[in-house]
């Protein structure tokens, strides 16, 4: 079977797919065949994006919100049929020291981070088990096996995302009803602006990411990290004596990236853009 007739037809939802990662992987499903279904927080962007393409759907979604959430799927599965993958993919990652971070700020990273994937896994599956069939894929990141000073909040939701997809792989095996995490590693999309990639670790472009999700809905696995070698790096790195793994992170620059080295002018829209939603 090739690529495009396992993909052709599907019926895939993305949240937060008005850019980055998201659009990308839209895009590249779209061109298999997918029919695809895009919800994110600013639906105006959501709506220009998802039009030049010709996606099936595009709308407003706040994944921190049970009803938004839930509304925007039953409008999905009215308009295009029953989701077969939905992509747990917004995200916000502002960055700075623990102590500059205001509570609300916090706050609204977790529910953004973990409770809106939480909250799709749930929508989700309610609705591919009856089926016996689905596929949940949470985009969380290589943050979330690693420790990088400047990224505390957002440190924390990805190692969330990951226990918390590894459980339900467990929990509903043998279901028909999949679930992966995608592991990128510092990737050129708005959400790393300002920020630049160590020289040894270069970025990934979304499309990397995009073609890597493309392989796990053609042949579903636990995990996928973005790029190889980044990934590798990482699980060398968690192999380590804690004291080595924190000094070879030293070494590739995890304590200035997302603190000293960060353009504040180049990331101040970002910020302001996480923070307002
Ligand atoms: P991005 O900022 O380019 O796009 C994220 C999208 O999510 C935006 O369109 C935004 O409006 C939307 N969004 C934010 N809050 C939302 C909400 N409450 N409800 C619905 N939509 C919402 O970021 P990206 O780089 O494409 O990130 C996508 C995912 O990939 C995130 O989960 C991020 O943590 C993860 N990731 C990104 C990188 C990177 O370096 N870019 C690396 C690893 C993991």
């Amino acid at each position: 079977m090739t690529e495009s007739t396992r993909i052709r037809g599907k019926v895939v939802v993305i949240t937060g797919g008005a850019r980055g990662i998201g659009l990308a992987t839209a895009t590249a499903l779209q061109a298999l065949g997918a029919r695809i279904a895009i919800g994110d927080i600013d639906e105006a962007t959501a709506k220009e994006s998802g039009t030049a393409r010709g996606f099936e759907f595009c709308g407003k979604l706040d994944v921190a919100d049970p009803s938004s959430f839930g509304n925007f799927l039953d409008e999905v599965e009215r308009t295009l049929g029953p989701v077969d993958v939905l992509i747990n993919n917004a995200g916000i990652m502002p960055t700075g020291k623990l102590v500059d971070e205001p509570d609300q700020l916090t706050r609204r990273i977790l529910d953004i981070n973990i409770f809106g994937v939480i909250l799709g896994s749930k929508l989700g599956l309610s609705r591919m088990l009856p089926r016996g069939s689905g596929h949940i894929i949470n985009i969380a990141s290589l943050a979330g096996e690693t420790h990088v000073p400047g990224l505390a909040t957002y440190n924390a939701s990805k190692h969330a995302v990951l226990g918390f997809t590894d459980t339900l792989r467990e929990e509903y095996r043998g279901t028909g009803v999949h679930f992966s995490s995608v592991l990128p590693t510092l990737t050129n999309t708005e959400l790393g602006s300002g920020v630049t990639a160590p020289a040894l670790l270069r970025a990934a472009e979304p499309e990397e990411v995009a073609a890597a999700v493309v392989k796990l809905i053609i042949s579903p696995k636990s995990k996928v990290r973005v790029t190889a070698l980044a990934g590798f790096i990482s699980r060398v790195v968690g192999l380590l004596p804690e004291a080595v793994g924190d000094r070879v992170g030293r070494a590739l620059g995890s304590g200035h990236v997302f603190l000293d080295d960060v353009d504040a002018e180049k990331r101040k829209a970002y910020e302001e853009r996480a923070r307002r939603g």
